[in-house]
């Protein structure tokens, strides 16, 4: 008996395989196929260069979710979410969790409202974007304006809306940062919005630092230039992380439909909704707000279901896991786990904020569960944070760096989301490889790096 089997066996060992000598197909469709335990063995191992997903602190989608997740997961892999008369009970599992998330944001009709799932906040910008982009149209038409020239106003939004307006033909007016105020500022609203705004977009968790915008002071200047202009400006909140935290950690906070001129709101249930990957959410605060031009009805039960997506087929399963984690954790989960999150980002910019080198922007307090800061000095340091970032990606960290926006695209700043999963001591591991990083660095003159950005903001 040979100790091994040649690669020419009748069962060959799945590296001893011709496919595992050869090399898999990279451009063509092989001939003949393979055994699923070499293609998954040889197919998985192309995601050892991947990132660790746990270690990518640059991201705000969920990278761990309990075993029973994983189970219905793959009890839900053949559903289409689409097929509302084939799984009723999807479709009825998705509606709950409509009504769920219009009551933990307030909405005055959180029974009846309309809203739906979407593949993330990005599709739930696009529907969000052109029910409003329907309804300004229709009022000027009925006061006989002319329509052609639409426009949003927000602070510094993620890139979802640049495609948004790029998409659906209608002007982005992006109110610039300045030293000091990294978000728009209300009294700057005047300027910007006119008879064409179709909405203001805030956000509740702006990507590039994790800050809430002031959503009711931004309303109350509406309300503002209301009463002396007679403009009546709606307004849409991006809440992709903060719809997931605001509500568990900072109750107390007017963000939501408790503020009348908030017309609609997204949050990513993938985010700090704990749900994986593929799903947002988007609600109005109620009926009359969702043109009903927009809506599709398709057959379900006999009867009729109304429908707004832009996608077809899509995974039911990750919207049964939204409601898996509303049923499993409750609102009092759901807050010990934002708690933890935010108390171990607030412990590393602590941490940080006593380094000569960093200066700390957002300290993981009031809003998102995370850190952003830029170098104290960055013309006398001889790197950047970039370089940085490259260093701790040694250790397998993965930090986002890159420019802020507007006006202030001269400070290049680092941020590091702490969500479910990050433990205290993850986060002191990463602090200790920051400090010989930058220690290294110090130390080296590493003039000519061409690092760059790393522009993570979903
Ligand atoms: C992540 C994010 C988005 C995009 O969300 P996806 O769910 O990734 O499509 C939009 N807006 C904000 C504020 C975000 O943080």
């Amino acid at each position: 008996m040979p100790l091994w089997k040649s690669a020419s066996s009748e069962d060959p060992d799945v590296y001893a395989s011709a496919r595992a000598v050869e090399g898999l197909a990279k451009c063509k469709i092989p001939e003949t196929g393979m055994t699923p335990e070499e293609a998954y063995n040889l197919v998985r191992d192309e995601l050892y260069l991947d990132g660790n997903a746990r270690q990518n602190l640059a991201t705000f989608c969920t990278t761990w979710v309990e075993d029973e997740v994983h189970k219905l997961m793959a009890d839900c892999i053949d559903k289409n979410m689409i097929d509302k008369d084939e799984y009723p009970q999807t479709a009825e599992i998705e509606a709950r969790c409509v009504h769920i998330i219009a009551q933990l944001w307030n909405s005055p009709e959180a029974e009846e409202t309309i809203g739906c799932s979407t593949t993330g906040s990005s599709e739930a910008a696009m529907l969000g974007g052109l029910a409003l982009k329907w309804a300004w149209r229709e009022r000027r038409k009925k006061e006989s304006k002319t329509v052609d020239k639409p426009n949003i106003v927000c602070g510094p939004v993620q890139v979802c809306w640049h495609k948004f307006a790029k998409y659906f033909d209608v002007e982005l007016r992006q109110v610039p940062l300045s030293e000091g105020a990294l978000h728009m500022q209300p009294e700057q609203l005047r300027e910007y919005v006119d008879e064409n705004t179709i909405c203001v977009v805030p956000t509740l968790g702006v990507t590039f630092t994790g800050v809430y915008e002031p959503v009711k002071d931004i309303c109350a200047e509406l309300d503002k230039i209301q009463a002396e202009t007679g403009l009546d400006v709606p307004v849409h909140v991006d809440a992709a992380s903060g719809g997931f935290v605001a509500p568990f950690l900072h109750p107390e906070l007017l963000w939501d439909f408790r503020l009348d001129r908030i017309k609609s709101i997204n949050a990513s249930g993938h985010k700090f909704g704990l749900a994986p990957l593929g799903v947002g959410w988007i609600i109005w605060r109620d009926k009359r707000e969702l043109p009903t031009d927009l809506v599709f009805n398709v057959d379900y039960l006999g009867g009729n279901m109304p429908t707004f997506a832009l996608n077809f087929s899509r995974p039911g399963g990750q919207i049964v896991i939204q409601y898996y984690n509303f049923m499993r954790l409750g609102w009092l989960g759901y807050r010990e786990i934002q708690n933890a999150c935010a108390e171990n980002a607030q412990y590393l910019a602590g941490k940080l904020g006593e380094m000569p080198e960093l200066e700390i922007l957002y300290d993981g307090k009031g809003a998102l569960p995370c850190v952003c800061y830029r170098l104290k000095n960055p013309d006398k340091a001889h790197y950047t944070l970039y370089d940085l970032s490259e260093r701790v990606r040694m250790s397998g960290w993965q930090i986002a760096s890159y420019p802020l926006p507007e006006k202030m695209e001269d400070t290049v700043v680092q941020r590091i989301m702490v969500r479910h999963g990050v433990s205290h001591d993850a986060v002191e591991q990463l602090y200790l490889d920051i400090k010989k990083a930058l220690n290294y660095l110090d130390k080296n003159n590493i003039k000519w790096s061409d690092a760059g950005p790393s522009f993570s903001h979903g």
